[in-house]
């Protein structure tokens, strides 16, 4: 039922991926994007942007607003760019941008385990899931603190 976008950063150096709950919202909802390299050139608006760590997503939030009364009856003022984000009518595919591909490399060192020795590859595999979703946290990631 979701949506998924591409949207490439202001510098153009990066490219994320959201998902878009229910399609509720079109994907220009997501107005522009700041990676943490040109993050500094968006002057912060906390009315219509969300910062998570050194990313930056601007919402379109007339649109926003728009679409929720219409689709779902939503009362304006309680959408706020918090609420796309952390309902996932306008979020992260992944807990943050580039997470899938940091998973594989991290992955292929515990996969290699599995032929020789399963029981330890299922142990290393629960270790690792858990750190993982810790370290998220600790460092600030806002899907993180939701896990
Ligand atoms: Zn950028």
């Amino acid at each position: 039922m979701c949506m998924e976008i591409k949207v490439r950063c202001a510098c153009g150096a990066q490219e994320a991926s959201f998902n878009l709950r229910d399609h509720v919202l079109p994907p220009e909802v997501v107005e522009s994007l700041y990676c943490p390299a040109c993050a500094e050139k968006a002057s912060f608006d906390p009315a219509r942007m969300l910062r998570d760590r050194d990313w930056i997503i601007v919402y379109d939030m007339e649109l926003a607003r728009f679409m929720m009364r219409a689709k779902l009856g939503i009362d304006p003022q309680a959408v706020t760019p918090e609420f796309l984000f952390d309902e996932g009518y306008a979020t992260w595919k992944e807990t943050y941008p580039g997470e899938l591909e940091e998973i594989e490399a991290e992955k292929a060192r515990i996969v290699a385990l599995l032929k020789e020795d399963p029981q330890r590859y299922f142990e290393e595999l629960r270790q690792w899931a858990q750190a993982r979703v810790e370290r998220l946290k600790a460092l600030g990631w806002r899907k993180a603190q939701r896990m």
